[in-house]
């Protein structure tokens, strides 16, 4: 497998803010980015060497980009597969098409999951408001209708309880294919981002538990205050689906916790998988000898993958919206660090930036 050295040139899907500490911790590591995004001045862009701006139906500009970089990664996964194709014909690509086909639709992470014996929340898939209505005739509610492709943040998504329409919950969730999903009565919601090389050598951050509000990620909490048993659980299930996808990078797995085990003994479900960093690995840049984004650069590149084993406690709080405008007191917060992503317009439920709290020491 070939080593990328510092010094080589990573090309990177995606010009937002995942792509933007990306890129700064590739750039801690020697290495130069080139970004391929649409926009003119996205997050990423003003922090790396190179911008292709272009669309991602751009079969010319992306062949263009790859054959202007060594390897490529991305930081959105719903990056069009031809994209993806286009690219991989010049230059190795990290993720690859097989685990973005899954990772871009509900139904094929779910499925996928159950396969190789790893819980989820009980579902159905639907293609019609009729259908929508047959289906509601047979689960026990509340439960969530979902688009199975492009949500995120709660985007495309319908609670349905007793008193709720078919046709307008239809309506809302605006796709032509629904999940329509079993509500889970969580006790809390964790992740875990592992991280794989080329070379097979495969890592995992410890469990963290994510606090929602509006369903975007409020907050993430390191460790989560979850029996050790549970989080090794949550830890081996993300480990056994990097590796039987075949991911190369990161994989982030977020999981529902089960008040009490399943029929299978299972204490978490997985809800949602995402092969990239992720929000809940914010914490991992200030807390962790090598954080998630450096992780992936050492991984796409096949260097030795960094230490994991975090030496300080943390709490991530995501800025989103007018949150920002309290730069100033945060700055002044002992042990406190914080990121922003350089966006001139700051919009509601928009994220603009977070700050880590550095707690006690991790193993105290
Ligand atoms: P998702 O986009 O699937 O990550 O959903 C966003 C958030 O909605 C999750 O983090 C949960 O807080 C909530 N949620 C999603 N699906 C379910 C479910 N089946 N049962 C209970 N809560 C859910």
């Amino acid at each position: 497998m070939k080593m990328f050295p510092p010094g080589s040139t990573l090309g990177i899907l995606g010009g937002g803010q995942l792509g933007r500490m990306t890129a700064l911790a590739a750039a801690k590591l020697g290495y130069r980015c080139h970004i391929f995004c649409p926009g003119a001045d996205e997050p990423a862009v003003e922090v790396a060497a190179a911008h292709t701006q272009a669309a991602f139906d751009d079969t010319a500009a992306l062949e263009q980009f790859a054959q202007a970089v060594d390897v490529v990664t991305l930081e959105w996964e719903n990056v069009p597969l031809a994209a993806v194709d286009t690219v991989a014909r010049h230059a190795p690509m990290h993720p690859g098409r097989d685990v973005l086909r899954v990772a871009q639709d509900r139904e094929q992470e779910k499925t996928f999951a159950r396969g190789i014996g790893i819980g989820t929340a009980d579902f159905v898939i639907v293609r019609s408001a009729a259908e929508l209505a047959r289906a509601l005739e047979n689960v026990s509610l509340p439960a969530i209708l979902k688009s199975t492709r492009m949500g995120y943040d709660g985007k495309g998504q319908v609670k349905i309880t007793s008193g709720t329409d078919a046709a307008q919950a239809w309506r809302d969730m605006g796709s032509d294919t629904g999940i329509l999903e079993a509500f889970v009565d969580f006790a809390c919601e964790v992740s875990v981002i592992v991280a794989v090389s080329p070379s097979g050598e495969t890592k995992a951050f410890p469990t963290v538990e994510n606090l929602h509000r509006n369903q975007i990620l409020a907050e993430t909490h390191a460790p989560a205050t979850i029996n050790p048993v549970i989080a090794a659980e949550a830890e081996q299930t993300a480990q056994k689906l990097a590796q039987k996808l075949g991911v190369v990078g990161l994989l982030a797995v977020e999981f529902f916790v089960l008040r009490h085990p399943n029929a299978q003994g299972q204490h978490v479900l997985m809800n949602e998988i995402a092969p990239r960093p992720h929000n809940s690995g914010h914490w991992t840049m200030d807390a962790c000898p090598c954080g998630q984004f450096e992780q992936l650069v050492r991984a796409v590149c096949n260097l030795p993958l960094g230490d994991v084993t975090p030496h300080s406690r943390a709490v991530m709080h995501n800025l989103i919206g007018d949150d920002v405008n309290r730069w100033p007191d945060l700055l002044k917060q002992p042990r406190a660090s914080l990121h922003l992503y350089g966006k001139t317009e700051t919009r509601a439920g928009r994220k603009m930036g977070h700050v880590n709290i550095l707690g006690e020491n991790w193993t105290s």
